[in-house]
């Protein structure tokens, strides 16, 4: 045990000697799921950033779909997308949003994707002939695609996160790979685990032993935690804190509460009170550059916890028992509302349940109205019914992917006479196919194959709203989707008010569209919700909450 050691110690010094060091902190859960990894990792990603570190965060999660593309937001909440088009878990929203850093492809992997990696060499041979088993096969994998953002020598830190608890079968290879990992990589590497400790209310006490337990299968699995974060909802005592320490072989300055705070955005400053950047600096024995510079983010804070006014603004979606599912809108409109000092007032409103009936009772207490992206027929009428209201009554309204869609199906049939438009999404045989399919797209059949996906450029219509908004003429933005503006409409819709203020630069797909005779009536076929920061908030998403805090202050007057 001992010579064991001195080895382990001898083989870490060696490794911080030798290497160009990319430092690996891994982040594993415990006891139940949703205690916030994510949070957890975008706050420590942050505060290292904050300090001068290069960083970025992946995240591995255990289910056999390829991607979450497919999934349905009621299982797993929105789908994110990257710049590079790929269909991503929601918590690399987090990411980007606490630390402006843009994810990829290599910031987030499935089960799935591994097998299907693993798979692929095994037809082409590149296995020999050996059995392929998923010890080493797959864990080799997934610590090729732990390594994959390391090895561009670009950051001083790789934040990886493992979706799922440990003792859950689907993590098993990867708390495996993690395990390899940590060995080889001696003190280049630090492995974080968040737990959950319950206060149970009948005692009056809360309770450390689900942690011991999870603690104690991480280490069955041969992963020694250096960092316990103890989740909790009322403050834990030192004392106790000090018991999990002993019985958890961590050093007592290692064991970290976090406490439910008022807002996520909270816990960076949260983590750095219990010096938890320290911690890792120290454990991986990383010269420190000083204190973070965190006035930005604490400015924004301020100005979250002291602002009184409050906008109100509608999101027409589908989806309003899941909120997880606009995820990125609704983080949008809080960081534009929280820097324009208002409180945001978000409010779901059911496009299944909207009629004409109504609509009048349900929307007139709002200052704006976000018309929801999404795919498929339910409750597309209800989205009809709240757009016309709106434009009716010069209500600020920012339609996003599906919601563009129905600006221009609704601008279609109640002004421009085509009663029967649609989207061939909606109605393959419609008289007046406003929006379709690209004639290049019709003759792919697999789901998602047709999808345009990522980041492209928008060209926007000097003095339009957007073009005002953003500043400049060429913006880029991130698509999510299969259907498109009509260009053979466009002269008809340009005749009757409804303008096309942006377009793809090499294709001319229509991206963009606005009524300038309304106040704020745009319309864009990108989802700008993916870019939006809590340092950079998205200049649309700003531009439409001031219009609609302007309405609302003109409301008051
Ligand atoms: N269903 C629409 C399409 O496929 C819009 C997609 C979306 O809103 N993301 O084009």
């Amino acid at each position: 045990m001992v010579s064991c050691k001195l080895f382990y110690t001898f083989v870490s010094r060696t490794n911080t000697f030798l290497s160009v060091e990319t430092k690996y902190i891994f982040v594993t859960g415990g006891v139940v799921s949703s205690l916030g990894k994510g949070i957890i990792s975008s706050s420590l990603a942050r505060l290292l950033l904050s300090r001068g570190y290069s960083v970025t965060i992946q995240k591995f999660d255990p289910y056999i779909n390829i991607d979450p593309g497919t999934l349905n937001p009621y299982e797993h909440g929105e789908c994110y997308v990257t710049i590079d088009g790929h269909e991503a878990d929601l918590d690399l929203g987090h990411y980007e949003r606490f630390t402006d850093i843009k994810t990829t492809r290599a910031n987030n992997f499935t089960t799935g994707r591994i097998y299907q990696s693993v798979i692929d060499k095994e037809r082409r041979g590149d296995y020999l002939g050996k059995t392929v088993q998923i010890v080493p096969h797959i864990t080799d994998e997934i610590k090729r695609d732990i390594k994959s953002l390391g090895n561009t020598g670009k950051y001083d830190f790789v934040i990886t996160e493992i979706g799922g608890t440990v003792g859950d079968i689907e993590s098993t290879p990867f708390l495996e790979a993690v395990r390899q990992l940590k060995w080889e990589m001696g003190r280049k590497a630090v492995s974080l685990h968040l737990t959950y400790v319950p206060y149970l209310k009948a005692a009056k006490e809360l309770k450390t032993k689900p942690t011991q337990h999870s603690v104690k299968q991480l280490q069955s699995i041969g992963i020694q935690p250096d960092i316990l974060i103890l989740r909790t909802e009322k403050d834990i005592p030192y004392n106790m804190r000090r018991k999990v320490a002993q019985f958890c072989n961590v050093a007592p300055e290692a064991v970290i509460q976090s406490i439910d705070a008022s807002s996520i955005y909270k816990v960076p400053q949260l983590m750095h009170e219990q010096h938890l950047d320290d911690l890792v600096l120290r454990l991986t024995d990383t010269e420190s550059k000083g204190e973070p510079n965190h006035s930005a983010w604490n400015e924004f804070l301020r100005k979250l916890e002291t602002s009184e006014k409050i906008v109100t603004i509608g999101l027409v979606g589908k989806y309003v028992e899941l909120q997880d599912a606009y995820k990125s809108i609704s983080e949008s409109l809080m960081h534009c509302a929280t820097y324009c000092d208002h409180k945001l007032n978000l409010i779901y409103i059911h496009s299944e349940k909207l009629t004409p009936e109504n609509v009048d009772e349900k929307l007139s207490g709002m200052d704006g109205i976000v018309v929801a992206p999404g795919f498929g027929q339910r409750g597309i009428e209800g989205k009809f019914v709240a757009l016309k209201w709106c434009r009716e009554h010069d209500v600020p309204t920012f339609g996003i992917c599906l919601g563009m869609q129905c600006m221009v199906i609704e601008y279609a049939r109640n002004i421009l006479g085509l009663t029967d438009a649609n989207s061939t999404e909606m109605d393959p045989h419609t008289p007046y196919n406003v929006i379709d399919l690209m004639e290049e797209q019709k003759s792919v059949s697999n789901m998602g194959g047709t999808m345009r996906l990522g980041a492209y450029d928008c060209r926007l219509k000097e003095r339009s709203v957007p073009a005002e908004a953003y500043g400049k003429e060429i913006v880029s933005e991130r698509h999510r989707h299969r259907f498109e503006f009509n260009d053979e409409y466009r002269k008809r819709f340009e005749e009757a008010g409804l303008e096309c203020v942006g377009e793809n630069p090499e294709t001319g797909l229509v991206e963009v569209v606005q009524v300038p005779s309304l106040t704020w009536y745009v319309g864009t076929q990108y989802h700008p919700e993916y870019q939006s920061t809590v340092l950079n908030p998205h200049p649309l998403f700003m531009s439409f909450v001031k219009a609609a805090i302007a309405r609302n202050e003109e409301k008051n007057r």
